[in-house]
């Protein structure tokens, strides 16, 4: 097959070379000429045991080539895999502008390729766009979307999250415990299977799964690795202060199957590359995904020609960009409550917990609160006059007590 990898950083180079081995031919791109022009003198940018001895076998044999040439790279080839860095933005979410940069280009240079659009015999040649950089649930959907801006002709989306660890990387790739395959067709989880199929002899499995579970598979898996490091290194903290030694409760305790022993080694935290950036981005993630549920009720609220008024300390600037202006956004949560016919609690800030409930009354039109977080007992909300809904108790209604 010909593969172009988009990125050619610890991730792009050690995969281009391993799929180079297998007998593909296989163009690394890359926009830091620097990188390129040492990598063609046969330089390294990284150190990985074995890495320079595959990649001056697969030059040699004309199956691994590097470039800045990116038109030629992306037309050309059969499957493109998209192995850009993803760092963390100053909010700890993962900085997407080189994948979405990398999109852009693909669907500029699909666009300009020869090749009539439509059709079977195109859609069988129908080029398959992977991601394999770590990103949140739902950036494939966002590449496929930007690609298809810039370009009318068929392509496929896959995702194939990279679980390599630096310093065994070409072990890792060569033998992975599994592959984790992510598609929306049959079609193309077929083809990426025969790409994957030298690199499972022995038997590991190769997973094949709708997109938005593949992306999750690897913030799961490296938020669960994370999880196991902190875990085991708050047990150390306590054995120094109670005079245990980890070591032995180490051995006692990873001796049950359930648990087992990777990842138990009390240190100095984790570190690295992905761990630290991809625990903040599957934070992030919670965090958008509750600010999503806010979002579902007031757009159900406004189809169902409700006005709407809105308070949050944080996410204002996220609600406008999805709702614009049509909710009115107040700086104050006492401001939101005035001529309200009701009060919908969607977060828990702090602020919110012990409020002046008489001067809340005297705001709203009337006194209703559906409360999504439980926030109040309801004696205290019965005695403060309001008609009250929370969740998993009875309501409230202070016309009934
Ligand atoms: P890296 O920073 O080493 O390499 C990224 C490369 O992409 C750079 O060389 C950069 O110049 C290039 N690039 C950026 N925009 C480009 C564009 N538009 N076109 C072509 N090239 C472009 O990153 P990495 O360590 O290889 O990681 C890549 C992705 O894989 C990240 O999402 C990372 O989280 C994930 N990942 C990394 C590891 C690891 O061990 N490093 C393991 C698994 C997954």
């Amino acid at each position: 097959m010909r593969i172009t990898m988009v990125g050619t950083g610890y991730v792009g180079l050690v995969t281009g070379t391993c799929l180079a081995n297998t007998g593909n031919v296989v163009t690394c791109l890359d926009i830091d000429r620097a990188k390129i022009d040492k990598l063609n003198r046969g330089v390294s940018p990284i150190y990985e045991p074995g890495l320079d001895e595959l990649i001056s076998r697969n030059v040699k044999a004309h199956r691994l080539l590097f470039t800045t040439e990116k038109w030629s790279a992306y037309q050309d080839a059969q499957i493109i895999l998209i192995c850009v860095g993803t760092p963390s933005d100053a909010q700890g979410q993962a900085d997407l502008q080189y994948v979405l940069a990398a999109a852009e280009d693909i669907g500029c240079a699909m666009e300009q390729a020869p090749g009539e659009s439509g059709g079977s015999a195109e859609e069988r040649r129908a080029q398959i766009i992977v991601v394999k950089s770590t990103v949140p649930v739902g950036t494939s959907a966002r590449v496929k979307a930007r690609i298809a801006q810039f370009t009318g002709k068929t392509f496929r989306m896959a995702s194939n999250p990279e679980f390599l660890k630096e310093g065994a990387a070409i072990n890792d790739f060569n033998k992975p415990d599994r592959v984790v395959i992510g598609c929306e067709d049959k079609g193309t989880g077929d083809r990426l299977r025969d790409l994957y199929e030298p690199f499972v002899r022995q038997g590991n499995p190769i997973f094949i799964m709708d997109i938005p579970s593949a992306e999750m598979v690897k913030y799961a898996a490296n938020a669960m690795l994370a999880v196991k490091i902190s875990f085991i290194n708050e047990i150390a903290n306590l054995c120094e202060r109670y005079g245990a030694d980890i070591d032995e409760v180490r051995r006692g305790m990873c001796s049950d199957r359930r648990i087992g022993n990777q990842f138990l080694y009390p240190g100095l935290g984790y570190g690295g590359s992905c761990f630290p950036k991809d625990v903040l981005a599957c934070i992030s993630m919670g965090e958008q995904s509750q600010s999503q549920t806010v979002l579902t009720i007031m757009q159900h609220l406004l189809a169902s020609g409700a006005q709407v008024t809105a308070h949050d300390p944080v996410a204002h600037e996220s609600c406008r960009r999805e709702l614009g202006n049509q909710i009115s956004y107040v700086d104050s949560a006492m401001d939101v409550l005035d001529d309200a016919d009701a009060l919908i609690i969607c977060t828990d800030w702090d602020e919110f917990r012990h409020p002046d409930f008489d001067e809340m009354k005297s705001r709203m039109k009337s006194p209703v609160i559906f409360d999504g977080r439980n926030l109040y007992r309801l004696a205290t909300m019965r005695q403060a006059g309001f008609t009250y809904y929370s969740v998993g108790r009875q309501a409230s209604d202070s016309h009934t007590s």
